[in-house]
């Protein structure tokens, strides 16, 4: 957490770029002038005498006390975090679940009523299933169509939440004019940036109040550990979010800090890699006849390609595509035979890895939503959804031919 002192932060010149903050920022080094960023794995922090730990407690004078409220590590990344997104503070979390629904109930009570985008990961849709237990109504509004939102505001509205570009189809939300809607009603807009990272958008400088994370997906970027992360205003996170975190507990441990700093630090190679990557086997699919449709932000096809240019730097490394089949029997046994007939290709349901991953949302990620559901949102039985990794992009299409060139038209 950010309350921590500043006399811990390495000192840095002015006016750094993202890509040298990402592996310069850092605590201050210790005694032993390590290079490296060390692991602080401890429980508690020892005090010299009775009146320092009366003075740590009372907030008289800064430093550690004790690991769910704050830690070394944990710092650090959150520090390096809160850089690359250009934010005043960052507060870092076990998962990208636990930032999310932190957020979330840090802004409302019982009564109150939240607009969110239909399109959402899964867990922040059935999130917001549970809040409603305790009062607090969602309505689902379609990513896209910037006027739904401001329709769906009413008196108790508290922030407005979304994910672009959304999972899996690809679809963009106006996130310069939805922050201006939130910002008309005085109320925040949170973005769920997991899919960009920083090093590709910045929802902040668009005019989002709250930017949260799954650093479990590219800020790792190999697949290693889980956390989240929350960044925003100084007087946010640390006089809101920060207390609420303390006291709930879901609390990073440093060890997956550690392993999520290194990740911070190749986050702007991979994210440039990895969708220049996504973009060749985006266009190679396109001119396949087995393949219906491709959506893929970066694609000059793609409905809203200069609204997603306009705001990130890439299509990103998700590419989507429906395969083509006489029916729906016939389109998910050409999915499935695409997605078996990948050698090197990993079947699973995970995205931000630097090994490609390839999925069929509607009998995995999207299965249980049921077939109306699905068909509402555009979820297709062809549809396979692929986060295109660091191989050679040759072998990636070579792999996805090898199942394409059996789908007749
Ligand atoms: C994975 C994911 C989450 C949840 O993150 P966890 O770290 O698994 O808790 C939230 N939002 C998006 C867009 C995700 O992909």
């Amino acid at each position: 957490m950010t309350t921590s002192p500043d006399p811990y932060e390495r000192s840095l010149p002015e006016g750094l770029a993202p890509e040298t903050l990402a592996v310069r920022s850092s605590l201050a080094r210790t005694q032993y002038q390590e290079h490296g960023d060390p692991i602080f794995p401890t429980s508690s922090f020892v005090f010299e005498n009775a009146a320092q730990a009366a003075a740590r407690f009372a907030g008289d004078e800064d430093g550690f006390i004790y690991s769910r409220t704050d830690n070394p590590t944990v710092a650090a990344f959150a520090r390096r975090l809160a850089a690359l997104e250009g934010g005043e503070a960052c507060v870092a979390t076990a998962s990208g679940m636990s930032a999310i629904s932190a957020v979330v109930m840090s802004l409302t009570r019982a009564g109150d009523h939240v607009v969110a985008a239909r399109e959402l990961f899964g867990a922040t849709v059935q999130m917001f299933g549970i809040l409603s237990r305790f009062g607090v109504s969602t309505s689902f509004v379609p990513l896209a169509d910037t006027e739904a939102w401001a329709r769906a505001i009413g008196p108790q509205t508290k922030l407005l939440y979304l994910e672009s570009p959304s999972n899996p189809l690809n679809e963009v939300a106006d996130i310069r004019a939805i922050a201006a809607i939130a910002r008309a009603h005085g109320i925040p807009l949170v973005v769920d940036n997991c899919f960009c990272s920083p090093v590709l958008q910045k929802p902040l400088e668009l005019g989002a109040e709250i930017v949260v994370h799954s650093a479990t997906k590219y800020i790792d970027g190999q697949g290693r550990v889980l956390g989240g992360a929350v960044i925003g205003r100084r007087s946010y996170i640390v006089d809101t979010l920060g207390p609420f975190l303390r006291t709930m507990g879901p609390t990073l441990s440093p060890f997956n800090a550690w392993v999520l700093l290194k990740g911070c630090e190749t986050l702007s190679v991979r994210m440039h890699q990895q969708s220049a990557n996504a973009l060749e086997v985006a266009r190679w699919l396109e001119a396949q006849p087995g393949v219906e449709r491709v959506h893929y932000p970066g694609l000059e096809s793609h409905p809203q390609h200069r609204l997603a240019m306009s705001q990130q730097k890439t299509g990103g490394a998700i590419v989507s595509f429906d395969v083509a089949g006489a029916d729906d029997a016939a389109r998910r046994r050409n999915a499935w035979a695409v997605i078996d007939n990948s050698r090197i290709l990993s079947i699973t349901a995970n995205v931000g890895d630097v090994r490609t991953t390839i999925t069929h949302p509607a009998s995995t990620t999207h299965g249980r939503i049921g077939a109306e559901a699905r068909r509402e949102a555009g979820i297709g039985e062809g549809l396979i959804r692929l986060a295109v990794g660091l191989e050679a992009p040759a072998d990636i299409i070579a792999d996805l031919e090898r199942g394409l060139s059996r789908v007749g038209r």
